[in-house]
């Protein structure tokens, strides 16, 4: 669930970085730039008490929002711990942060987390990945368990095995012994085994190796585009990639859908699309509340939902709303018919003065 698509400053329609990973009742956030617990309370999530916040990195536009939503998670009288992880250098950040959010009403705990460290959890693994941003920065990976292969009733029953506790201890791979006498290995009756879901969030990069490694034959990617081919210089100064480059790599991981954000305020999104898909069709570029289902790999490919984070009584009520730098902009991105507003926020959109989506860039 993408809170934040926007890189470095807000923009009328875009929050900077915040990213809701939600698999099965977990809810991780990754980044907090400013406004991202409003952006949670305008979501169908509502601003709900995270256990953790995983920073990628510690630039203002991916942390600004963490110590308010701290604060406000304090005023609620909130008693459960808080984690927040983060590559090396975030008990130094959190040196600075105490001042703005005081005193909390519940302990939090920070991790320091280095490339290549994992979290081993229920199902699956969540590994801290080496990017290149020129500052203490790491992407994350998470890695599913692969499953048991499908058990083959059919096959199970034709050897003798009858439903029951037996099939039972197949699936969990152990040999059992039919009522015939006759020895069952799992092999036999078990499909190979299948793979889970590989999704890998990169923060702020330049195309990194480290990148690379984690994404290949990932079910989703998603990768710094701060700028589209023009600014490939720019990119470069600064540390973060184009979205050519970040197909380039998309291609080369094999991965099943590159998602790109963080766009510089001078970008829409339809050109940074156009400029990927050229290199990597599988490519999307979603708009804040946009959602990415990731289906396990035999049910499907994963599935841009556009503005499936909306709360419904909000829905209806972005008509209109940030549509003032669409349609009047230099780039015309808004009018794109490879990406359509959300909400139908085309109706009704005021003349197009206010944002100008060129900034000081
Ligand atoms: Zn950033
Ligand atoms: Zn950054």
């Amino acid at each position: 669930m993408f809170l934040g698509t926007a890189g470095s400053v807000p923009t009328a329609r875009r929050a900077p970085p915040a990213l809701l990973l939600r698999r099965g009742g977990e809810r991780l956030l990754f980044d907090c730039g400013e406004g991202t617990q409003r952006q949670m309370l305008r979501s169908s999530v509502g601003l709900v008490d995270l256990d953790e916040v995983f920073l990628t990195h510690f630039h203002a536009d991916h942390t600004l929002g963490l110590p308010g939503m701290m604060k406000t998670f304090a005023l609620r009288g909130r008693d459960a711990t808080l984690t927040v992880y983060g590559p090396p250098g975030l008990e130094e950040l959190f040196g600075s942060l105490r001042a703005i959010f005081g005193r909390l009403t519940y302990p939090y705990r920070l991790v320091e987390l280095r490339p290549g460290d994992e979290l081993s959890r229920d199902g699956y693994v969540l590994r801290a990945v080496r990017v290149d941003h020129r500052s203490s920065a790491i992407g994350y990976a998470l890695v599913e368990d692969q499953r048991p292969g499908r058990f083959d009733v059919e096959a199970a029953t034709a050897l003798g095995v009858p439903p029951g506790p037996l099939f039972g201890a197949l699936q969990r791979g152990e040999d059992v012994t039919a009522p015939d006498g006759r020895t069952v290995r799992p092999e036999q009756v078990l499909g190979a085994a299948r793979s889970g879901r590989r999704i890998v969030l990169t923060g702020d990069t330049r195309p990194a190796a480290g990148v690379l490694e984690a994404a290949r034959g990932a079910d989703v990617l998603v990768h710094d585009a701060t700028f589209g081919d023009e600014e490939a210089a720019r990119a470069e100064e600064t540390a973060h990639a184009t979205a050519r480059e970040a197909a380039e790599l998309a291609r080369a991981a094999g991965v099943r859908m590159l998602v790109l954000t963080h766009l510089s305020n001078r970008y829409f999104g339809p050109e940074i699309a156009r400029e990927a898909r050229a290199v990597f069709p599988e490519t999307v570029v979603p708009k804040d509340f946009d959602i990415i289902d990731v289906p396990l790999p035999e049910r499907g490919g994963p599935e841009l939902v556009k503005g499936g984070a909306l709360a419904r009584r909000e829905e209806a009520g972005t008509v209109g709303e940030g549509s003032g730098g669409g349609g009047g902009g230099p780039r015309g991105g808004g009018g794109d018919p490879d990406d359509p507003p959300v909400g139908g926020d085309r109706v009704g959109a005021p003349s197009g003065g206010g944002a100008a989506p060129d900034g000081p860039r």
